[in-house]
């Protein structure tokens, strides 16, 4: 049976803390958490998970939910354009649901201060009109607790911030962790493959569970496709080099479109600094493209740097390209 990309990722999804690889403090104390609030017999406390996309975070709070047989309702705060919006939600709520709203830097302002007294004192204010007059009512909420996701923290207010009782700071996975998702990942998906060759994918796949998953699925395309006739493919490293080349991901998982990055700024720039406006002009790439999705993981590793006068190209950047990095004299290599 064909099926869509959904359904492939929730083949994979863990659906427990117990095999949710990595974040070991956070799945340490949300366990505790857990089993104070069933003590208790009260919902958990609001929790807020920050961090870059792809760590987890939409998976956590997956969790929570089906930890405490309740419901996961999600949620984009962009999607939340008026206050009637939160209140149709928040209204629909059982005891324990986990409503989960990703992007929570991203709320309008009304959304925003509505939510504080949702929060709160899990009361929502709600007019309503009839005929010529409306009047407010106060509703009491059923006690849920409010999962949000941002990649921001410092973008958050911090009355909104605040009011998460819990906060979490997920960090990128090393490759040991990511090792463990791609073989476990690999298991449920059928494929054959060592420990060696995961190791082969952890490495490109950016600390990142979602992109090592991605690509464990790609190289794992490749194969199925190239060995139309064997029923046994056994993935290795040369498969995941072979394939990895021609999705132009090189061995620690830089992509076309970084390495251009880091060429302009080389050879049009003599090495920076450089503005990102500049260099985004040369580069006919969206200046926030290049300054979200494009810069941060070679800043993460150290190729590039951010100055107050623009970019710079490190020496590790300049040796990544075979450059020798003499103002204005370039000696360029072959890099591959
Ligand atoms: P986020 O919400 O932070 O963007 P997700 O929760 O959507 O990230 O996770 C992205 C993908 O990676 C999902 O397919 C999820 O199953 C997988 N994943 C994330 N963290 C883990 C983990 N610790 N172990 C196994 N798989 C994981």
């Amino acid at each position: 049976m064909e099926m869509d990309n959904v359904a492939v990722a929730s083949q994979i999804r863990p659906a427990n803390l117990e095999s949710f690889i990595g974040q070991r403090q956070i799945v340490k104390n949300l366990n505790v958490y857990l089993e104070a609030a069933l003590i208790r017999d009260e919902p958990l406390d609001h929790i807020v998970f920050y961090g870059p996309p792809g760590l987890g975070k939409t998976t956590l709070a997956r969790i929570l939910a089906d930890t405490q047989k309740a419901n996961f309702h999600s949620i984009s705060a962009p999607n939340l354009q008026r206050p009637g919006d939160i209140a149709k939600i928040v209204t629909s709520l059982g005891k324990k649901d986990i409503l989960f709203i990703d992007e929570i830097h991203r709320l309008p302002a009304p959304v925003e201060e509505m939510l504080y007294t949702v929060m709160e004192d899990r009361k929502i204010e709600i007019t309503l009109s009839e005929g010529m007059a409306s009047s407010p009512v106060q509703i009491d909420l059923p006690p849920f607790t409010i999962v949000g996701a941002t990649t921001r923290l410092g973008a958050l207010s911090s009355p909104l911030r605040d009011r998460f009782g819990i906060q979490f700071a997920l960090d990128y996975y090393d490759m040991e962790e990511l090792v463990a998702i791609i073989l476990r990942s690999a298991q449920i998906w059928n494929i054959s493959m060592e420990e060696v060759t995961a190791l082969e994918i952890a490495r490109r796949s950016r600390g990142t569970p979602r992109i090592a998953n991605h690509l464990l699925r790609r190289i794992w395309d490749f194969a199925i496709v190239e060995n139309k006739n064997n029923h046994n493919i056994h993935l290795d490293n040369v498969l995941v080099d072979q394939s990895c080349r021609k999705m132009g991901i090189d061995p620690n998982g830089i992509t076309q479109r970084e390495i251009r990055m880091m060429k302009s700024i080389a050879e049009d720039h003599h090495g920076g600094p450089v503005g990102l406006k500049p260099l985004a002009s040369l580069m006919s790439e969206d200046m926030i493209n290049l300054e979200e999705s494009i810069e941060p993981y070679l800043v993460r590793i150290g190729l590039i740097r951010r100055t107050p006068r623009g970019r710079v190209l490190s020496e590790k950047g300049f040796q990544y390209l075979g450059i020798q990095p003499f103002a204005g004299l370039f000696r360029v290599e072959e890099t591959q």
